[in-house]
């Protein structure tokens, strides 16, 4: 299966005239592999583990053509992107603390109710929805804080 994606990827690339480079191969492996939605610069860091040559515009670029191709999305946030592997529909949470972004399923949002704006002539195609908060982990560690604070005031 691994091998077949691989074969995938290199003959789409080729039709849309790039090079099946072993650098681009590697860095869309990264991304897969780091679920957290990373940064370019955290693309970066693990690729240079395997290919310490790589420099850091060229993962910047090889970034902009895998999104460009439909490989990886491209999450654009104020400060810098983000990039994440997971092609299906999904929503997104941002855990205030450690500032990493988790997967949502759609199913949060049971069904988006258009019908009003429509027959106001509206055409609606599509929608973005974020959610905030706190990982399970941080929200652990919070209520672990918490619970000792009470423990102690007692
Ligand atoms: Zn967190
Ligand atoms: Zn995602």
């Amino acid at each position: 299966m691994c091998a077949e994606r691989v074969e995938n990827l290199s003959k789409e690339l080729r039709q849309e005239g790039y090079r099946f480079t072993r650098q681009r191969q590697l860095i869309l492996e990264e991304v897969r592999k780091l679920k957290c939605h990373p940064r370019a610069r955290d693309i970066y860091d693990a690729v240079k583990q395997r290919m310490p040559n790589v420099s850091l515009g060229t993962v910047y670029r090889s970034l902009g053509i895998l999104a460009d191709l439909g490989l990886i999305r491209k999450l654009e946030y104020d400060d810098s992107s983000r990039f994440d592997a997971n092609l299906s529909d999904h929503y997104h949470l941002i855990c205030a603390d450690c500032d990493q972004l988790f997967d949502v399923d759609t199913s949060v949002l049971e069904r988006l109710n258009t019908q009003g704006l429509e027959a106001n002539g509206f055409d609606v195609n599509g929608h973005k929805l974020e959610l905030y908060g706190l990982c399970p982990n941080c929200n652990q560690e919070k209520q672990g804080i918490a619970g000792e604070s009470q423990r102690l005031s007692v």
